[in-house]
Protein backbone atom coordinates (compact mmCIF):
# COMPACT_ATOMS: atom_id res chain seq x y z
CA UNK A 1 0.00 0.00 0.00
CA UNK A 2 1.21 3.58 -0.52
CA UNK A 3 1.68 6.11 2.04
CA UNK A 4 -0.42 8.71 -0.99
CA UNK A 5 -3.20 6.27 -0.95
CA UNK A 6 -5.21 7.17 2.17
CA UNK A 7 -5.28 11.05 3.07
CA UNK A 8 -6.85 11.87 5.64
CA UNK A 9 -9.40 14.20 6.57
CA UNK A 10 -8.59 16.70 9.65
CA UNK A 11 -11.91 18.64 9.20
CA UNK A 12 -13.62 20.17 6.31
CA UNK A 13 -12.50 22.26 3.84
CA UNK A 14 -9.00 22.47 6.02
CA UNK A 15 -7.16 19.76 5.22
CA UNK A 16 -3.33 18.82 4.79
CA UNK A 17 -2.28 15.41 4.25
CA UNK A 18 0.62 15.29 6.70
CA UNK A 19 3.18 12.33 7.08
CA UNK A 20 2.26 11.70 10.48
CA UNK A 21 -1.78 11.26 10.01
CA UNK A 22 -0.03 9.07 6.58
CA UNK A 23 1.90 6.51 8.54
CA UNK A 24 -0.58 6.19 11.48
CA UNK A 25 -3.60 5.19 8.79
CA UNK A 26 -0.67 3.15 7.11
CA UNK A 27 0.97 1.19 10.03
CA UNK A 28 -1.94 1.55 12.56
CA UNK A 29 0.21 3.53 15.02
CA UNK A 30 3.17 5.95 15.03
CA UNK A 31 6.16 5.55 13.44
CA UNK A 32 9.50 7.16 14.60
CA UNK A 33 12.69 7.85 12.14
CA UNK A 34 16.39 6.47 13.33
CA UNK A 35 18.65 8.91 12.06
CA UNK A 36 21.30 7.08 10.77
CA UNK A 37 24.73 7.71 9.25
CA UNK A 38 26.30 5.64 6.30
CA UNK A 39 29.28 7.60 6.05
CA UNK A 40 29.35 8.81 2.71
CA UNK A 41 30.39 12.54 1.78
CA UNK A 42 29.33 14.55 -0.63
CA UNK A 43 30.60 14.77 -4.18
CA UNK A 44 28.75 18.66 -4.49
CA UNK A 45 31.48 19.23 -1.37
CA UNK A 46 34.27 18.17 -3.10
CA UNK A 47 36.91 19.12 -5.89
CA UNK A 48 36.58 22.62 -5.25
CA UNK A 49 32.84 22.95 -5.97
CA UNK A 50 31.92 24.34 -2.53
CA UNK A 51 28.62 22.75 -1.79
CA UNK A 52 25.31 24.07 -1.48
CA UNK A 53 25.69 27.60 -0.30
CA UNK A 54 23.79 27.17 2.45
CA UNK A 55 25.63 23.82 3.32
CA UNK A 56 27.47 23.46 6.69
CA UNK A 57 28.17 20.43 6.13
CA UNK A 58 27.65 19.54 10.12
CA UNK A 59 28.78 15.98 10.03
CA UNK A 60 30.77 16.16 6.98
CA UNK A 61 32.80 12.43 6.65
CA UNK A 62 32.07 11.05 10.29
CA UNK A 63 33.41 7.94 10.85
CA UNK A 64 30.15 5.56 10.45
CA UNK A 65 29.75 4.07 14.11
CA UNK A 66 28.72 -0.09 14.30
CA UNK A 67 24.99 0.04 12.39
CA UNK A 68 23.93 -1.74 15.60
CA UNK A 69 24.86 0.52 18.24
CA UNK A 70 23.78 3.59 15.82
CA UNK A 71 20.27 2.07 15.61
CA UNK A 72 20.41 1.31 19.69
CA UNK A 73 21.31 4.79 20.27
CA UNK A 74 18.77 6.07 17.81
CA UNK A 75 15.74 3.90 19.65
CA UNK A 76 17.02 5.08 23.28
CA UNK A 77 16.40 8.76 22.06
CA UNK A 78 12.59 7.83 21.51
CA UNK A 79 11.90 5.41 23.79
CA UNK A 80 10.26 7.07 26.51
CA UNK A 81 7.77 8.06 23.89
CA UNK A 82 7.94 5.70 21.56
CA UNK A 83 7.27 2.48 23.99
CA UNK A 84 7.84 -1.73 23.32
CA UNK A 85 5.38 -1.84 20.36
CA UNK A 86 6.88 0.87 17.98
CA UNK A 87 7.85 1.06 14.67
CA UNK A 88 10.27 2.68 13.11
CA UNK A 89 12.27 3.93 9.32
CA UNK A 90 16.25 3.42 9.13
CA UNK A 91 17.04 7.17 7.79
CA UNK A 92 20.06 8.04 6.52
CA UNK A 93 19.65 11.71 5.87
CA UNK A 94 23.14 13.52 6.23
CA UNK A 95 25.24 14.07 3.28
CA UNK A 96 25.06 12.04 0.13
CA UNK A 97 23.67 8.56 1.14
CA UNK A 98 24.32 6.64 -2.51
CA UNK A 99 27.97 8.32 -2.50
CA UNK A 100 30.10 5.69 -1.71
CA UNK A 101 31.19 1.71 -2.21
CA UNK A 102 27.82 0.29 -2.96
CA UNK A 103 28.90 -3.35 -1.57
CA UNK A 104 29.53 -1.51 1.92
CA UNK A 105 26.42 0.66 1.45
CA UNK A 106 24.26 -2.35 0.63
CA UNK A 107 25.45 -4.49 3.59
CA UNK A 108 24.85 -1.46 5.88
CA UNK A 109 21.16 -0.64 4.36
CA UNK A 110 20.31 -4.27 4.75
CA UNK A 111 21.69 -4.13 8.54
CA UNK A 112 19.45 -1.54 9.17
CA UNK A 113 16.19 -2.92 8.23
CA UNK A 114 16.67 -5.95 9.07
CA UNK A 115 14.55 -6.03 12.16
CA UNK A 116 10.43 -6.34 11.82
CA UNK A 117 10.16 -3.36 13.99
CA UNK A 118 11.75 -1.64 10.86
CA UNK A 119 8.69 -0.82 8.20
CA UNK A 120 11.04 1.13 5.72
CA UNK A 121 14.52 2.29 4.36
CA UNK A 122 14.42 5.71 4.20
CA UNK A 123 17.83 7.20 1.87
CA UNK A 124 19.14 10.95 1.23
CA UNK A 125 21.04 11.55 -1.49
CA UNK A 126 21.76 13.70 -4.93
CA UNK A 127 19.86 13.06 -8.22
CA UNK A 128 23.03 12.51 -9.90
CA UNK A 129 24.18 9.95 -7.40
CA UNK A 130 22.06 7.02 -8.82
CA UNK A 131 24.15 5.80 -11.12
CA UNK A 132 23.58 1.88 -12.56
CA UNK A 133 25.14 -0.10 -9.64
CA UNK A 134 23.70 2.19 -7.26
CA UNK A 135 20.08 1.64 -8.94
CA UNK A 136 20.62 -2.20 -9.10
CA UNK A 137 21.48 -1.85 -4.87
CA UNK A 138 18.45 0.28 -4.36
CA UNK A 139 15.47 -1.99 -5.96
CA UNK A 140 17.42 -5.16 -4.28
CA UNK A 141 16.75 -3.37 -1.35
CA UNK A 142 13.08 -2.20 -2.27
CA UNK A 143 12.27 -5.81 -2.96
CA UNK A 144 13.06 -6.26 0.79
CA UNK A 145 11.74 -3.15 2.35
CA UNK A 146 9.88 -0.16 1.48
CA UNK A 147 12.31 2.32 -0.18
CA UNK A 148 12.30 5.97 0.38
CA UNK A 149 14.49 8.16 -1.44
CA UNK A 150 14.76 11.74 -0.78
CA UNK A 151 16.22 14.76 -3.39
CA UNK A 152 17.42 18.01 -2.57
CA UNK A 153 15.60 20.13 -5.66
CA UNK A 154 14.92 23.10 -3.28
CA UNK A 155 14.20 25.10 -6.33
CA UNK A 156 13.04 24.69 -10.49
CA UNK A 157 14.07 28.49 -10.93
CA UNK A 158 17.63 28.27 -12.99
CA UNK A 159 19.26 31.43 -11.49
CA UNK A 160 17.96 29.89 -7.86
CA UNK A 161 19.64 26.90 -8.70
CA UNK A 162 22.91 28.60 -9.82
CA UNK A 163 23.32 31.20 -6.89
CA UNK A 164 22.78 27.75 -3.88
CA UNK A 165 25.32 25.87 -6.03
CA UNK A 166 22.65 23.02 -6.68
CA UNK A 167 24.88 21.03 -8.82
CA UNK A 168 22.76 19.52 -11.75
CA UNK A 169 20.54 20.47 -13.87
CA UNK A 170 16.08 19.86 -13.86
CA UNK A 171 16.32 17.39 -16.71
CA UNK A 172 18.61 15.58 -13.89
CA UNK A 173 15.90 15.52 -11.33
CA UNK A 174 13.15 14.78 -13.54
CA UNK A 175 15.54 11.30 -14.71
CA UNK A 176 15.93 10.30 -11.47
CA UNK A 177 12.31 10.78 -10.12
CA UNK A 178 11.22 8.47 -13.43
CA UNK A 179 14.35 5.82 -12.47
CA UNK A 180 13.52 5.48 -8.82
CA UNK A 181 9.32 5.00 -9.27
CA UNK A 182 10.40 2.32 -11.73
CA UNK A 183 11.81 0.47 -9.30
CA UNK A 184 9.29 0.58 -6.81
CA UNK A 185 10.67 3.81 -4.35
CA UNK A 186 8.64 6.42 -3.15
CA UNK A 187 10.25 9.73 -3.97
CA UNK A 188 10.85 12.39 -1.28
CA UNK A 189 11.61 16.20 -2.66
CA UNK A 190 12.60 19.17 -0.76
CA UNK A 191 12.20 22.83 -1.46
CA UNK A 192 13.44 25.73 0.02
CA UNK A 193 11.06 28.83 0.66
CA UNK A 194 12.36 32.41 0.59
CA UNK A 195 15.27 31.80 -1.86
CA UNK A 196 17.27 35.54 -2.44
CA UNK A 197 14.91 36.34 -5.39
CA UNK A 198 11.95 34.36 -5.99
CA UNK A 199 8.67 35.55 -5.26
CA UNK A 200 5.91 33.67 -3.40
CA UNK A 201 4.33 32.56 -6.89
CA UNK A 202 7.92 31.28 -8.07
CA UNK A 203 7.98 29.13 -4.90
CA UNK A 204 4.36 27.81 -5.89
CA UNK A 205 5.65 26.64 -9.01
CA UNK A 206 7.97 24.92 -8.11
CA UNK A 207 5.80 23.03 -5.62
CA UNK A 208 3.40 22.32 -8.73
CA UNK A 209 6.16 21.32 -10.59
CA UNK A 210 7.06 18.86 -7.51
CA UNK A 211 3.58 18.00 -7.11
CA UNK A 212 3.70 16.78 -11.26
CA UNK A 213 7.20 15.30 -10.66
CA UNK A 214 5.56 11.65 -9.61
CA UNK A 215 7.23 12.55 -6.42
CA UNK A 216 4.85 10.77 -3.23
CA UNK A 217 5.93 13.50 -0.77
CA UNK A 218 7.33 16.71 -0.07
CA UNK A 219 9.65 18.30 2.25
CA UNK A 220 8.86 22.28 3.00
CA UNK A 221 11.76 24.17 4.52
CA UNK A 222 12.87 28.02 4.97
CA UNK A 223 16.00 29.57 4.15
CA UNK A 224 17.73 29.96 7.29
CA UNK A 225 21.28 31.18 7.13
CA UNK A 226 23.74 29.36 9.30
CA UNK A 227 27.29 30.73 10.30
CA UNK A 228 30.41 29.50 9.00
CA UNK A 229 28.43 28.97 5.24
CA UNK A 230 28.89 31.36 1.75
CA UNK A 231 25.14 32.15 2.33
CA UNK A 232 26.23 33.78 5.93
CA UNK A 233 28.78 35.76 4.07
CA UNK A 234 26.19 37.19 1.75
CA UNK A 235 23.44 37.70 4.57
CA UNK A 236 26.00 39.93 6.37
CA UNK A 237 26.75 42.22 3.34
CA UNK A 238 22.97 42.92 3.12
CA UNK A 239 22.66 41.18 -0.37
CA UNK A 240 19.47 39.34 0.63
CA UNK A 241 16.89 39.64 3.05
CA UNK A 242 15.46 36.36 5.03
CA UNK A 243 11.48 36.01 5.65
CA UNK A 244 9.51 37.15 8.24
CA UNK A 245 7.29 34.12 9.85
CA UNK A 246 4.22 35.82 8.22
CA UNK A 247 5.72 35.99 4.46
CA UNK A 248 6.67 32.53 5.28
CA UNK A 249 3.48 30.79 6.04
CA UNK A 250 1.79 32.71 2.95
CA UNK A 251 3.89 31.69 0.92
CA UNK A 252 3.72 27.84 2.02
CA UNK A 253 -0.35 28.32 2.14
CA UNK A 254 0.39 29.12 -1.80
CA UNK A 255 2.95 25.86 -2.22
CA UNK A 256 0.32 23.60 -0.54
CA UNK A 257 -2.89 24.37 -2.19
CA UNK A 258 -0.57 24.00 -5.70
CA UNK A 259 0.61 20.41 -4.94
CA UNK A 260 -2.26 17.85 -5.26
CA UNK A 261 -3.73 16.49 -2.05
CA UNK A 262 -2.52 13.06 -2.14
CA UNK A 263 1.01 14.02 -1.86
CA UNK A 264 2.27 13.54 1.65
CA UNK A 265 3.73 16.84 3.52
CA UNK A 266 6.82 15.13 5.20
CA UNK A 267 7.78 19.14 7.03
CA UNK A 268 5.88 22.19 6.68
CA UNK A 269 9.13 24.24 8.01
CA UNK A 270 12.90 22.67 8.68
CA UNK A 271 15.06 23.08 11.48
CA UNK A 272 18.44 23.52 11.72
CA UNK A 273 21.06 23.49 14.22
CA UNK A 274 19.81 26.56 16.58
CA UNK A 275 23.45 26.91 17.93
CA UNK A 276 24.01 28.47 14.40
CA UNK A 277 21.66 30.18 13.45
CA UNK A 278 22.04 33.35 11.97
CA UNK A 279 18.75 34.21 10.79
CA UNK A 280 15.65 34.35 10.94
CA UNK A 281 16.03 34.09 14.62
CA UNK A 282 12.11 33.17 14.78
CA UNK A 283 12.81 30.47 13.16
CA UNK A 284 14.77 28.67 16.11
CA UNK A 285 11.04 28.38 18.10
CA UNK A 286 9.89 25.49 16.06
CA UNK A 287 7.04 25.28 17.85
CA UNK A 288 6.07 28.76 18.04
CA UNK A 289 6.62 28.54 14.26
CA UNK A 290 4.37 25.38 14.00
CA UNK A 291 1.67 26.55 16.21
CA UNK A 292 1.78 29.97 13.82
CA UNK A 293 1.24 27.74 10.75
CA UNK A 294 -1.43 25.32 11.97
CA UNK A 295 -3.42 28.56 13.25
CA UNK A 296 -2.71 30.59 10.01
CA UNK A 297 -4.24 27.54 8.23
CA UNK A 298 -7.26 27.18 9.67
CA UNK A 299 -7.81 30.61 9.95
CA UNK A 300 -7.39 30.41 5.78
CA UNK A 301 -9.17 27.27 5.58
CA UNK A 302 -6.26 25.84 3.84
CA UNK A 303 -7.04 22.87 1.43
CA UNK A 304 -4.11 21.33 0.03
CA UNK A 305 -4.17 20.57 -3.85
CA UNK A 306 -7.21 23.54 -4.34
CA UNK A 307 -4.61 25.39 -6.84
CA UNK A 308 -2.92 22.48 -8.55
S1 LIG B 1 23.93 18.12 -1.53
FE1 LIG B 1 23.52 18.18 0.70
S2 LIG B 1 25.46 17.61 1.68
FE2 LIG B 1 25.90 18.12 -0.47
S3 LIG B 1 26.52 20.27 -0.42
FE3 LIG B 1 24.32 20.23 -0.87
S4 LIG B 1 23.28 20.37 1.14
FE4 LIG B 1 25.46 19.84 1.53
Amino acid sequence: MSLTSSPTRRRKPMYWNDLNTALKARYGTKVYKLSLSSGCSCPNREDGRGGCIFCDGAGAFAAVGDISAQMEAAKARVAAKAGPHAKYIAYFQSFTNTYGDVEKLEGLFRRAIEGEDIVALSIATRPDCLGEEVMAMLERLADSKPLWVELGLQTIHPQSAAYIRRGYELEVFDRAVEKLRAIGAEVIVHQILGLPGETAEDMAATARYIGRSGAAGVKFHLLHVLRGTDLAADYLAEKFETMTMEAYIAALEGCVRAIPREMVIHRLTGDGAKKDLIAPLWSGDKKRVLNAIHAAFAERDVEQGSNF
